[in-house]
């Protein structure tokens, strides 16, 4: 039976859970406010499926090698709607259109993340746009596996992992199933967003009608989050000038198998992943008009029938993938670890009352270090021009 000794050796993607017969795993958050399975022994059988089903234990590989691609979806409005270039949308509707379903991430009434599945091109939206926060699987690659049974075709959109878990537990591969996923930073934890919706709550003495993690009105690279209240009133700040973004974006309290993923690399197994185009202006600047470009890899044989029959609706254009990534590392390798991680979730729970100062107390940056930095972005920015 599936037993979690390290932590950064269990991504949460929930195929354990799936693949149980005896429905005796559950996913329980820990003191963190990450998902673990927890096994409840006296209904296990110890048939071993669970260990089976997991990418972590038993890691799928394959052999693709991506084209990539700028790509702007031509529908100005969804683009606008969307964290980057809006093809997304595109490849969804495709699908259902087609007679099929397509799986995402959306905030349920009480604003958890949760995976679950749509058929039409009205329920697309709610999984538009990017949300900052580890999105609870359920057991939608059940779902997954009873859609594919009776023939319909499934898209199915996600994290790295969760495409890694997905594709463990159907095991075989199925000509109806579209895998998708996105470029991957890291997951940052629930319980500590949570803990910030209730203090802004308090502040606006209202609750939450709206989150947008990334809103483009005024510029795609300089986002802002937004959160409407109840009494419309909103919140709204440029990304590192929001206190919960900065931890996010300086790893101070991202899921422990984030800062050593298996699924990142450039042979992927999804058959198409979607990220933001970071660095457009130096490779295609006339694509870069800061409403948002994507950066598409097309995997698989799959991924390219599927992305060639929807090429009218984009504006794109081919690119060298080495150069596209290297303004995007988060493609392939994890980013480091924060070393004041450890104290900070040591002092989360007594400090609940003011998530804000915590969060803040941890990623301030001394003066030295800015300095460093800036001199590290001048050379890095002299080296760019004499590669060129
Ligand atoms: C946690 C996270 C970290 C990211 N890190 C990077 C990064 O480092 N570099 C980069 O280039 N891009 C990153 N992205 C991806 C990027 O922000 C856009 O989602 C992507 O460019 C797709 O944009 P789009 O305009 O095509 O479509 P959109 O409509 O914006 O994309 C929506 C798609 O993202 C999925 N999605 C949204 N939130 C989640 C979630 N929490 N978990 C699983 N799936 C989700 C939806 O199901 C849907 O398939 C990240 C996204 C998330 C959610
Ligand atoms: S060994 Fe079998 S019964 Fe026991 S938890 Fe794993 S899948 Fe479930
Ligand atoms: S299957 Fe997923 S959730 Fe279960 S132990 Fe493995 S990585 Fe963790
Ligand atoms: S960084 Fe890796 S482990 Fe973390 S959520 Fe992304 S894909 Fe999963």
């Amino acid at each position: 039976m599936i037993k979690i000794n390290q932590k950064q050796n269990c991504s949460g993607c929930s195929s354990c859970v799936n693949a149980c017969p005896k429905h005796c795993i559950e996913m329980v958050e820990d003191n963190e406010g990450f998902l673990y399975p927890q096994v409840d022994v006296s209904k296990c059988i110890d048939c071993g499926l669970c260990e089976r089903a997991c990418p972590i234990i038993n890691k799928v590989s394959t052999e693709h090698t991506p084209t990539a691609y700028a790509c702007i979806n031509k529908n100005e409005n969804i683009r606008l709607q969307s964290s980057s270039g809006g093809v997304f949308t595109i490849i969804a509707e495709n699908v259902i259109n087609n007679g099929g379903v397509v799986f995402g991430a959306a905030f349920d009434d009480k604003f958890n993340l949760v995976h679950i599945y749509t058929n039409t091109i009205l329920g697309i939206s709610k999984f538009r746009g990017s949300k900052y926060l580890q999105s609870k699987i359920g057991d939608t690659y059940n779902q997954t596996k009873e859609f594919l049974g009776k023939g319909t075709k499934v898209l199915f959109s996600g994290t790295p992992c969760q495409i890694s878990g997905l594709l463990s537990y159907i095991g075989r591969p199925d000509n109806n199933l579209i895998c998708m996923d996105i470029i991957c930073h890291g997951v940052p934890s629930p319980k500590v967003f949570r803990m910030y919706r209730t203090k802004l709550e308090k502040q606006h003495c209202a609750t939450t009608r709206r989150i947008t993690f990334k809103c483009k009105d005024s510029s795609w690279k300089n986002y802002s989050i937004s959160l409407l209240f109840s009494n419309n009133k909103e919140y709204k700040k440029v990304v590192m000038q929001d206190i919960f973004m900065k931890g996010f974006l300086q790893n101070l309290y991202l899921r422990p198998s984030c800062y050593d993923c298996k699924s990142k690399s450039l042979n992927r197994l999804s058959d198409i992943t979607i990220g933001d185009f970071w660095g457009i202006e130096n490779i295609v600047p006339e694509l870069d008009d800061d409403k948002g470009t994507s950066l598409i890899l097309v995997n698989s044989d799959k991924g390219k029938t599927m992305f060639n029959q929807l090429r009218d609706k984009m504006i794109l254009k081919q690119v060298n993938c080495d150069e596209a990534i290297k303004y995007n590392s988060s493609a392939i390798e994890s980013v480091p670890i924060n070393s004041k991680r450890d104290k900070f979730f040591k002092n989360l729970d007594s400090r609940s009352d003011d998530i804000s100062e915590l969060i803040s107390k941890y990623t301030k940056i001394s003066f030295f270090k800015r300095v460093y930095r800036k001199m590290g972005a001048i050379l890095s920015k002299e080296k760019r021009k004499l590669l060129k």
